[in-house]
C-alpha cells in the first residue's frame, strides 16, 4: 500500500468572507457534475517544499467540495532522493560536474564572497541513475492497489508511476491522469528530457504553471495552465496578534523593535541564501541594526539540503543579527507566520524559481517582497506596486535599501500585494481550475485518446 498523508479537515464556507459569494457559488457549480470523484494526488513527500505546501491546502478543500480526493507518497529512499534532485537540478538547467557525484555544489573558496550569481553544479544524467529511478517508480507502482477517476502526479519524482501500471496493473490505469509539472524546465538537459519525455506519453493531461514552462515537444496534448496558489486559513498564512508574533520573535531572539529583512526557502543553491548574506551585508553598512532571518525547512526528499546549510552557516559567520533556522529549531508555519509579518521587507533571491509560493505568503501578509525577476515570481511582483524584481545583487541591494527607509512605501506596496494575491492565488483559484480541468476531461477524454493513440512512443 503507498502511503496516505493524513490531512486536516477544511471548510470550503469559510472561505467565502475572504474571496466572496461569486467564487464560491462558481466552485459549487464546477463540483457539483463531479461529486463522489475519486481524485488522488500522487507526490514524493508529505512534508517541506510547495508541493506539499499546496497539497496540505488543496486536498482537504477537494473533499469539502464533495470530492473523494486523497494524497499519497510514492515510494522512496535516499538513494531515490539523491537522484531525483539531480533530475531536478538538471530540468531546471544546472550546470554539468565534471565527477559522476550526484548533487553537492561547490561551497565559496575560503575567504572569498560567494559570485553574484552562483552557478548550481550537478552531476550528468547517467545509466545507473536512470536505473534507480525506474525501480522506485515500478515499485510504487506495485503498491498502487485502488481505482481512481482522477490521478494527479506532482513533478518528475513520481512521473513513471503510470508507465509501470499499465505495464503491471492495466485495470488501475482507467483514470484521466494528469502531470502536473511545478519546474521551470525551460533549460532542461536534453539529456534528462529525452528520458522522461516517453514516460509522459500515457498521461491525458498536463499542468504548467506557465506557458514558457512547456516544452513543445511535449508528448501530451491537453495542456493546462494553473498558477498556484496559498491557503490564507492555514497558520502559516492566517491573521496573527501582534503580541501573538513578537512573543515568537523573542522565542529566537529576534528583537521586533529592530528592523528585519528575510527569505523562507529550503537551503538549496537555487534559492541563493549566500546571495541573500551578501545583501544583508551591504545593507547593514547603512542599517547597522538591520537583522537578516533566512529559515528553511530541510524536505524528506532534499538531500542536500543539510549541506548546503552548512555552507550558508559557514557564510554567516558569527554575526549574532543573522538567524539561521530550520525546522530542527522547531520553525513550522506559525513561525514562519510570524517570520514573514514581522520583515520589513521579503526577499526572493532565486536563480530558478516554478513559482515561488514564498512570495505570495508574504505579499498576502501586507509586506513588500524584493525577488529575483525568474520563474513565476514576475507573476506575483508587479515591480513598482507590490515590491521590486531585481536582476543583481546590487539592485536587490539598492531597492531593499530603498523599503527600509520608506517604512510608508513598504506598507503601500504590501497592501496592493494582499489584493494582488487575493484576486489571484488563493487556493480557491487553484481548486476551481482543477474541478475546470476535471470537468474538461471527463467530456473530452474519449475523443482525444484516439486521436493520441497513434503518436505516442512510450520507452
Ligand atoms: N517553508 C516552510 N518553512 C521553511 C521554509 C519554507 O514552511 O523553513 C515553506 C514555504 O513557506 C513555502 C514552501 O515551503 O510554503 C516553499 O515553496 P516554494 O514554492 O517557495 O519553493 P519550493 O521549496 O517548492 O522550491
Amino acid at each position: 500500500m503507498l502511503q496516505t498523508v493524513p490531512i486536516t479537515m477544511k471548510e470550503l464556507e469559510d472561505y467565502r468572507p475572504i474571496v466572496g459569494d461569486e467564487r464560491i457559488a462558481a466552485i459549487r457549480a464546477f463540483a457539483a457534475p463531479l461529486r463522489g470523484a475519486r481524485v488522488l494526488h500522487l507526490n514524493a513527500t508529505a512534508y517541506g517544499g510547495g508541493v506539499a505546501e499546496l497539497l496540505s491546502g488543496l486536498v482537504p478543500l477537494m473533499r469539502s467540495a464533495g470530492l473523494n480526493a486523497d494524497w499519497k507518497v510514492m515510494a522512496g529512499a535516499p538513494e531515490l532522493w539523491e537522484t531525483t534532485k539531480a533530475i531536478h537540478n538538471l530540468l531546471q538547467g544546472a550546470n554539468l560536474a565534471e565527477t559522476s557525484v550526484v548533487g553537492h555544489p561547490k561551497g565559496p573558496r575560503k575567504g572569498r564572497q560567494a559570485a553574484a550569481t552562483p552557478r548550481v553544479i550537478t552531476a550528468p544524467w547517467n545509466a545507473a541513475m536512470a536505473d534507480i529511478w525506474q525501480r522506485y517508480n515500478a515499485l510504487t507502482a506495485e503498491l498502487f492497489d485502488q481505482p481512481y477517476d482522477f490521478v494527479v502526479v506532482h513533478d518528475p519524482q513520481p512521473a513513471g508511476v503510470l508507465h509501470f501500471l499499465r505495464k503491471l496493473k492495466p485495470e488501475l490505469t482507467k483514470a484521466k491522469w494528469i502531470w502536473r509539472c511545478h519546474i521551470d524546465m525551460t533549460r532542461a538537459s536534453p539529456d534528462i528530457w529525452g528520458f522522461l519525455k516517453p514516460y509522459l506519453a500515457p498521461y491525458d493531461s498536463a499542468i504548467f504553471t506557465m506557458q514558457e514552462y512547456v516544452k513543445p515537444d511535449i508528448p501530451i496534448a491537453d495542456i493546462a495552465l494553473v498558477t498556484p496558489a496559498i491557503d490564507p486559513l492555514s497558520s502559516k498564512n492566517t491573521d496573527m496578534p501582534l503580541e501573538v508574533m513578537q512573543d515568537i520573535l523573542r522565542r529566537y531572539d529576534i528583537d521586533p523593535e529592530r528592523p528585519i529583512i528575510t527569505q523562507i526557502s529550503r537551503f538549496d543553491p537555487w534559492k541563493d541564501p549566500l546571495g541573500v548574506i551578501d545583501v544583508y551585508r551591504r545593507l547593514k553598512r547603512d542599517y547597522p541594526t538591520l537583522q537578516l532571518i533566512l529559515a528553511g525547512s530541510m524536505a524528506a526528499d532534499d538531500p542536500e539540503g543539510w549541506h548546503y546549510y552548512e555552507l550558508t552557516a559557514r557564510h554567516a559567520g558569527n554575526d549574532s543579527s543573522i538567524h539561521l533556522l530550520t525546522n530542527f529549531n522547531g520553525v513550522g508555519n506559525v513561525e514562519v507566520n510570524a517570520f514573514q509579518r514581522a520583515s520589513n521587507v521579503v526577499l526572493q533571491k532565486s536563480i530558478r524559481e516554478g513559482f515561488g509560493l514564498t512570495v505570495s505568503e508574504a505579499l498576502w501578509k501586507g509586506r513588500p517582497v524584493v525577488a529575483t525577476g525568474v520563474g513565476g515570481i514576475p507573476l506575483q511582483v508587479a515591480s513598482g506596486q507590490t515590491g521590486y524584481l531585481v536582476h543583481s545583487t546590487r539592485e536587490c541591494v539598492e531597492r531593499t535599501h530603498e523599503l527600509l527607509s520608506d517604512r510608508a512605501l513598504a506598507d503601500e506596496f504590501g497592501a496592493a500585494g494582499r489584493e494582488r494575491v487575493r484576486e489571484n492565488f488563493l487556493i480557491t483559484r487553484d481548486l476551481s481550475d482543477y474541478l475546470q480541468l476535471f470537468g474538461h476531461l471527463m467530456s473530452q477524454a474519449s475523443a482525444r485518446t484516439k486521436t493520441l493513440s497513434a503518436s505516442r512512443s512510450e520507452p
